[in-house]
């Protein structure tokens, strides 16, 4: 019996296997597939790692949980799969503890797990053409999940000098309408209360499909054809790239829940353009704006890099004022890490304690303005999905606690905040 114990506390079993998700909600949907492929090829006793590289941390925490995983499970056979598998497979094979190392396009497939033939098995992502058939397998979802992510693209055709995910995912391909749609029914009818629609460039969805539509049709198909979709959310868009129909949708329908992130990365023109980033910093402002008006209540969030290559202290203080004058209430801050294959890590770096230093204002630039969001939500009420014991989350994303939450969906009374989620009770 390992030392490992499952979240319910008992001691995990030697036949067990174990996924364990780094990165993006990608990931976590994937997660879900191999799980799927793995009972389908009767894997047992094993730790499965789906890796992240968006950063040079993620990569330590990935080399990090894999040592755990052994020393916790020693019997156990660990395949490390996932983004940092796939742009650096020999950096992992060379790990001791790890028995097979798998590619994005193979964890996916059920013959992969049965078939132990090969220590490493990653092929070119670049040449991977189709979306894996995972979508059609929706029977991973238990009634209890709150939220369920759908992936409905993958990959992406754009460089920008700081990514390294092309290199992980792959070209942009997307999902059919017809299989998105029938998986977001089958998730409904199974309970579930919200779907995210989620890939790697969501908003070049549609570009490699007969027609080329954009994702405005898709979301609109979904609505139509899922009449008891009680929540529809989007993870992270181009700004650049947001279709007419979809800004619609975002701004005039209920079920659309009024959140956006958005991949901003940074409030200054000239790094803007070093980063190779297809907006301008007049443009991401003037659409927060339109969606500001046509839709209040919306809150939106953004990818921000802090300390990118050349940033000045002039160029710093747009990132800071852009936080305001986008009206963003919800940041992901990145320190800025050269990653392998991204132009960027050729470009003059600036000191990492300059660019710690900036990423810490731009996180406190982040709760000032998460603070000020929470603080016009004291003294109302709504109606948020509980999500876990004494958690919530209002359909604008903001995080919710309270006691004796009765789900799924709970109309609560809001008495105050601690900077990060609204303290309610029930109304
Ligand atoms: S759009 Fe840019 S940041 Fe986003 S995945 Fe593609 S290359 Fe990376």
């Amino acid at each position: 019996m390992s030392a490992r114990l499952a979240p319910n506390g008992a001691p995990v079993r030697a036949d067990a296997v174990e996924i364990v998700t780094l990165g993006c909600r990608l990931n976590a949907a994937e997660s879900d597939a191999m799980a799927a492929a793995a009972r389908a090829a009767n894997l047992t006793g094993a730790v499965i790692v789906n890796t992240c590289a968006v950063t040079a941390e993620a990569v330590r925490q990935a080399r990090q949980t894999i040592r755990r995983a052994r020393r916790d499970r020693p019997e156990a056979q660990i395949i490390v799969t996932g983004c940092a598998a796939q742009i650096d497979p020999d950096a992992f094979a060379a790990m001791p503890e790890v028995d097979r190392v798998l590619g994005n396009a193979e964890k996916l497939l059920a013959p992969t797990f049965a078939d132990e033939s090969e220590r490493v098995r990653v092929s070119d992502i670049m040449a991977v053409r189709e979306m894996a058939p995972h979508l059609a397998r929706a029977d991973d979802a238990g009634s209890s999940r709150t939220r369920a992510y759908v992936q409905v693209q993958n990959g992406c055709d754009h460089r920008c000098t700081f990514c390294v995910i092309p290199f992980g995912r792959g070209n942009a391909r997307s999902a059919p309408a017809g299989a998105v749609i029938d998986q977001v029914r089958r998730l409904v009818e199974q309970g579930c209360p919200e779907i995210v629609l989620t890939g790697v460039d969501l908003t070049s969805w549609g570009a490699d499909l007969p027609g080329a539509p954009q994702l405005g049709a898709l979301v609109a198909r979904i609505l139509r054809h899922v009449p008891d979709l009680p929540r529809l959310r989007l993870s992270s868009l181009d700004v650049i790239e947001m279709d007419e129909r979809l800004f619609r949708l975002c701004t005039e329908e209920e079920r659309v829940a009024p959140h956006l992130h958005l991949s901003l990365q940074h409030g200054a023109d000239l790094i803007l353009k070093r980063m190779k980033r297809r907006h301008s910093r007049a443009e991401a402002i003037a659409l927060c704006a339109r969606l500001k008006r046509a839709r209040p209540e919306i809150a939106l969030g953004a990818d921000l890099i802090a300390g990118f290559p050349t940033e000045t202290d002039a160029h710093a203080q747009d990132q800071l004022t852009l936080v305001d004058e986008a009206q963003l209430s919800f940041l992901h801050v990145f320190p800025f890490s050269p990653r392998p294959h991204a132009p960027a890590a050729k470009m003059p770096q600036l000191p990492p304690a300059r660019i710690k230093a900036r990423a810490a204002a731009l996180r406190a630039k982040g709760d000032e303005a998460l603070a000020r969001h929470l603080d016009a939500w004291v003294g109302k009420t709504a109606t948020a999905l509980v999500e876990r014991p004494g958690f919530a989350r209002l359909p604008d994303f903001t995080g919710v606690r309270a006691d004796d939450l009765a789900g799924p969906f709970a109309r609560l009374a809001f008495t105050g905040h601690d900077g990060a989620d609204l303290i309610a009770e029930a109304a």
